[in-house]
């Protein structure tokens, strides 16, 4: 997510005004944007809850429960079974499965990541914004050289955001619009993925539509969505799942969790990591 670019308030007033419905957004930055109607939904539905505190094992799925779903049945909802090789921690911050939400804070709140590094990859911010933990950052180096090599340019929007400038944005909101209307365009301090290093927003390498409802049809986007899985990477906000991610379409905001997991996922057709891992639906704040 990540507005933080500069947005165009034209474009959501126009989908609003077409009914396109409330803009939620914002784990990632300051403006709030509405995601197009463009994709077809994966299927899926809120889940039930089970948090997971702590590790991997926890979430293990008893052997056979990966085994394909019957015809017409809904994709299995079951976290990792043993067909993945391991197994992650989903509450600890540096771990590659750590499932951030509304529901579900960092632990500590002002964690910060201990490798944060600057991917060699074709940036379109400086300073803090250009820098992603270590495995992120090789990881997205082979999906901007794979992205390249289909004719899918892609740039580096927005990366790492530490606890002190999310929580900078999000006071802004507060201040200006009142808590309500910010908790629909900024994440709280302490609740975005961007500050976990694992997770960063890209754009298109002709510029077009960054942010923006329409950037879903850009050559990047279009490629991340059918290719990132490949490289350890989801599409962490799926058009129409905003009821279980807490947050509408974000075709730009990519979330590393292994190539495995996202293989795993996108197989199963499973659209959310709140449904993969079996957590609970995190559509707002308690
Ligand atoms: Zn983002």
């Amino acid at each position: 997510m990540c507005y933080n670019c500069g947005p165009s308030r034209r474009s959501f007033t126009t989908l609003l005004a077409a009914g396109a419905g409330m803009a939620a957004l914002a784990s990632c930055s300051p403006d709030t944007r509405v995601a197009p109607p463009t994709s077809a939904p994966s299927p899926s539905g809120p889940q039930a809850a089970t948090p997971t505190p702590t590790a991997a094992t926890t979430t293990a799925v008893p052997s056979g429960a990966a085994s394909e779903p019957p015809s017409g049945a809904p994709p299995s909802k079951a976290p990792p079974s043993g067909v993945l090789s391991q197994q992650f921690s989903l509450s600890d911050p540096a771990s590659q499965w750590v499932i951030v939400n509304k529901h579900r804070p960092l632990t500590p709140l002002q964690f910060v990541p201990a490798d944060l590094a600057q991917p060699r990859v074709q940036l379109a911010v400086s300073g803090e914004a250009s820098l992603l933990n270590s495995t992120t950052a090789g990881a997205a180096e082979k999906l901007f050289a794979a992205a390249a090599s289909a004719g899918a340019t892609m740039t580096l929007a927005s990366g790492y955001r530490s606890f002190q400038t999310q929580t900078a944005t999000y006071n802004g909101y507060v201040s200006t619009r009142g808590q309500a209307s910010a908790d629909t365009a900024s994440a709280r301090p302490g609740f975005s993925e961007h500050q976990t290093g694992w997770a960063f927003d890209i754009g298109d390498g002709g510029g077009a539509c960054s942010f923006e409802p329409c950037f879903a049809d850009q050559p990047a986007a279009v490629w991340a969505k059918a290719n990132a899985y490949k490289y350890g990477f989801v599409v962490r906000y799926p058009w129409m799942l905003n009821e279980i991610t807490g947050y509408y379409y974000e075709p730009w905001h990519l979330r590393f969790i292994g190539v495995e997991a996202a293989t795993d996922m996108a197989n199963r057709g499973i659209g959310t990591l709140e449904e993969y891992f079996g957590l609970e639906a995190a559509p707002g704040y308690p």
